[in-house]
């Protein structure tokens, strides 16, 4: 029976314990992933794809490759160098293949015996004795002909708990229940064919076993039309959903910032400098929208270094002003201690005293501070978001500003609304990125959200000098580092992006900070990488910050928005892997001083025609909004990076820049859903965000 237009989604509602081998154990396990429904299942798509329909020859491995091989163990060993590890010998006849472990039980050891046949996967890479993998997964076998995978073996992100065989398993299940249970497909026929895309079962089929002779670069640049249906379908629910969420924004109210103390106006007085034109432009915006009764829901966007921070305590002073409280969250420790700061120079002397919320704060001193904001006592706190969302409460909030907004995302943003209409009143909301992406794009990522642009610099700044040097050269960089220390600068290197997982990549990263000790003699070296505990991590940060350590050898963790004025110099190793955004987030560490400042991109060649170009745009410009704009151009044309660009929402398929071109068409469908359907839209948020089904309610 047709599903009436009433009940939208009631028959995809089938949890996930209907499948066979889902016990309660399971479900649960399942259910903190967020999958509850058997639909939920299909909507976890591969990350990326294996290929282990062939096995490949040992002779003809190359650094690199993600293969399948097949050989006889010659020898196993256990050897120590800095940390214990066992090493296997496999060979297939046509050559050799090391297989490394860190981890490993003595009985795995015993396991891996000389004679024994091996079928093993992973990454190829260059080793100390010729080609090895690192943790292969990796089966006995006895039988030469055994049979290899028939489609491509896709790849889950994010399966804590719940190994990729037995998610594999469930979603086979899933699979075959496809065309009898569960999954509708909601996009109407005659947009489905004007976008000349699949219809969602066959899509669902397609992503999730593509067939052996599935091109696997289009696949793993996104750019096939399963891909496309999905990632169509999936920005549609986010953008309707913005739409929606918008519309009942307007319908809640919000206090009225009259400022009578007159305190915004006197911070901007008393200020050391002089707003630049951008900054007043948007100011005059978030006061306009402040003074209203309706909630501000307003994106301040702007390049790293615009001084989006002073805006933002010109806002809180409004509502300080206006008697009532204001909130900033940050995304870490470190730039809520460093907002603090910042709030405090400018804001205690108008007699404003500013509160911090520190997760390394003691209990007590913690308890005093939520007491002085539940009191009204304190008008200004400054914490992580994360110590936001523990039920803090406040007496009167009528600000919430949340520093870069590329880590708080749609479901932060319902959140928030959230718990002001249970409070039953509506704060304003006033969000900063650094983030910078083109208009089309902002439409749609923030479909919720008013932007304010700020496109100028302070005055009195050095443009950060870009060299890009092949990797060959790593040496006299080497020496640039001494130089730059000895002049008592600092200095940022951050680490090749190259290994697959955290944990080589923090290794490297070990590596590298112990190879430039060396190297450096006379430089303090510290490192930070995603391995480490939070508070270590912020301690390097405080001791770079302090000037205790003068090189700093990071990962691409290091934080965004961290300001060293002191360091001038940041060499980033194999630039070439990493997107344009990122490189020029990471580069607008340095530049913050009156000290020129440098920038040192690291490749390893050959490099393509197309990454050189990448570079060159980056050498070129500091501009973020041009760096975008022509990130998009070089990517539309086709290069096949095949990453997504995760920050800017908490897309599963999508990704706005690479599927740019559909953003026209989303919007036109949205529009048409809002008039006419508005009950799909909650479906299709349910499907595709998480906490999603909170979106249908409107008003
Ligand atoms: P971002 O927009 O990256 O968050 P910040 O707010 O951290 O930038 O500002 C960077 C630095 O510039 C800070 O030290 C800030 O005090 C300073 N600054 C901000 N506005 C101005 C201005 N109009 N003139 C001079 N310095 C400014
Ligand atoms: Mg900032």
């Amino acid at each position: 029976m047709a599903e009436t237009a009433r009940s939208p989604g009631a028959s995809e509602r089938r949890p996930v314990t209907a499948l066979r081998g889902v016990g309660a154990a399971l479900a649960e396990r399942l259910r903190r992933l967020g999958i509850e429904q058997v639909q939920d299942l299909l909507f976890v798509l591969p990350v990326r794809y294996d290929d282990r329909t062939t096995l490949s020859r040992i002779g003809e491995l190359a650094p690199g490759m993600r293969t399948l091989v097949q050989g006889e163990i010659q020898l196993t060993e256990t050897v120590y160098r800095r940390r214990r590890q066992l090493l296997t010998r496999l060979s297939d006849g046509s050559g050799f293949l090391t297989l490394r472990f860190f981890h490993f039980s003595a009985a795995q050891q015993e396991g891996l015996a000389r004679g024994m046949r091996l079928r093993c996967f992973g990454e190829v890479r260059r080793g100390p004795q010729g080609l090895e993998m690192v943790h292969p997964e990796y089966r006995r076998v006895t039988d030469q002909s055994q049979a290899v995978e028939d489609t491509l073996t896709p790849l889950y992100p994010l399966t804590e708990g719940v190994t990729q065989g037995r998610l594999r398993m469930l979603i086979d299940q899933a699979l075959r229940e496809l065309d009898t249970a569960g999954v509708r497909d909601w996009l109407p026929r005659e947009l489905i064919d004007s976008l000349a895309l699949p219809p969602l079962r066959d899509a669902l089929r397609y992503v999730h076993r593509p067939p052996k002779d599935a091109r696997l670069e289009v696949l793993s640049a996104g750019r096939h039309p399963a891909q496309r249906r999905l990632a169509f379908e999936e920005l549609l629910a986010h953008h309707a959903s913005l739409r929606l969420l918008k519309q009942a924004a307007r319908t809640d109210l919000a206090p009225a910032l009259e400022d009578e103390a007159g305190l915004a106006a006197r911070l901007v007085a008393s200020l050391p400098f002089q707003l630049t034109g951008a900054q007043a432009r948007a100011l005059a915006e978030v006061e306009a929208d402040l003074r209203s009764l309706v909630p501000m829901v307003r994106l301040v966007q702007g390049d790293v270094g615009c001084g989006k921070t002073v805006v933002a305590a010109i806002a809180a002073a409004r509502a300080a002003g206006s008697g009532r409280q204001a909130a900033l969250m940050a995304p870490t420790e470190l730039l809520a201690e460093q907002h603090w700061r910042s709030f405090r120079e400018w804001l205690e002397p108008l007699g404003l005293p500013v509160a911090l919320l520190s997760g390394t704060q003691p209990a007590r001193a913690r308890r005093s501070v939520l007491e002085t904001v539940a009191s009204g006592e304190v008008r200004l706190v400054v914490g992580t978001h994360a110590l936001f969302q523990e039920g803090i409460e406040f007496a009167d909030l009528a600000l919430v500003i949340v520093d870069e907004q590329h880590r708080f995302g749609v479901q932060q943003r319902l959140r928030l609304q959230e718990k002001g209409r249970k409070l039953g009143r509506f704060p304003h909301q006033l969000i900063m990125t650094a983030t910078p992406i083109p208009r089309t794009l902002a439409m749609t990522a923030y479909a919720d959200l008013d932007i304010s642009v700020i496109d100028e610099l302070p005055p009195g700044r050095t443009p950060v000098q870009t060299v890009v040097l092949p990797q060959q050269r790593r040496d006299q960089v080497v020496a640039r580092v001494d130089q730059a220390c000895r002049a008592g600068r600092q200095v940022y290197w951050v680490c090749p992006l190259i290994e697959e997982s955290e944990e080589l990549r923090s290794q490297a990263a070990e590596e590298t900070a112990a190879a430039l000790a060396a190297a450096l003699p006379d430089v303090d070296v510290g490192l930070v990488h995603g391995r480490m505990p939070s508070a270590k991590k912020d301690e390097a940060m405080l001791a770079f910050k302090a000037g205790r350590i003068q090189l700093l050898v990071a990962t691409t963790v290091i934080e965004v928005g961290v300001d060293v004025p002191n360091a001038t110099l940041m060499v980033i190793e194999n630039a070439e892997r990493m997107g344009l955004a990122q490189l020029h987030q990471l580069r607008g560490r340095v530049g913050r001083g009156a000290q020129a400042s440098t920038c040192v991109l690291l490749y390893r060649a050959p490099l393509s025609q197309l990454a050189r170009e990448r570079l060159e745009v980056v050498r070129r410009t500091n501009d973020g909004f041009e760096i975008a704009r022509r990130d998009l151009e070089l990517r539309g044309a086709g290069e096949l990076l095949g990453t997504r660009q995760t920050g800017l929402a908490q897309l599963r398929v999508a990704d706005l820049i690479r599927d740019a071109d559909l953003l026209p068409r989303v919007q036109e469908a949205a529009q048409m859903l809002i008039e006419r359907h508005p009950d799909i839209i909650a479906a299709l948020s349910a499907r595709w965000i998480a906490g999603g089904e909170q979106y249908g309610r409107v008003g």
